[in-house]
């Protein structure tokens, strides 16, 4: 099952609102969200550093990856694989739509295997394809 709070229950978290209620968010989104978009739901609710605190923890516990995006507006997504503390294994690829602007997991699409010169270690791989989404075709 997942809901808000059996994941907080899985990763030993203690159940705060800002957590469920931006965990919530996540679930109900199909689209990865920039940390605008979070505060924009949340309104006055909570401020930009609990915010940033939560999302930080989040991204530590394997609950959520980033996107770096050409903006530079980081977007944020839910983790569907077997991500743990520390370990993300999001070898996904991320989509960005021109016309609508939403990034989504493609979470069936995975990065091909790169081989690096040698010498060369890899922690993180990222792909963006950007292009038009379905629901604006
Ligand atoms: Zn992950
Ligand atoms: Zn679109
Ligand atoms: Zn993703």
């Amino acid at each position: 099952m997942t809901d808000a709070l059996s994941i907080l229950k899985r990763n030993h978290l203690s159940n705060t609102d800002s957590r469920r209620a931006i965990l919530e968010i996540f679930l109900q989104s199909d689209n990865a969200l920039a940390h605008n978009d979070i505060e924009k739901i949340t309104g006055e609710r909570f401020d930009r550093v609990t915010v940033y605190r939560t999302l930080q923890t989040f991204i530590d516990k394997g609950i959520v990856h980033t996107i770096p995006t050409a903006d530079n507006a980081t977007r944020y997504a839910l983790c569907r694989e077997n991500c743990t503390e520390g370990h993300h294994h999001d070898d996904h690829v991320h989509f960005i739509c021109e016309v609508c602007g939403k990034t989504t997991c493609l979470d069936n699409t995975h990065i091909p295997a790169v081989k690096l010169p040698r010498g060369y270690d890899a922690t993180q791989i990222n792909m963006i394809v950007n292009g038009i989404c379905p629901d604006c075709r």
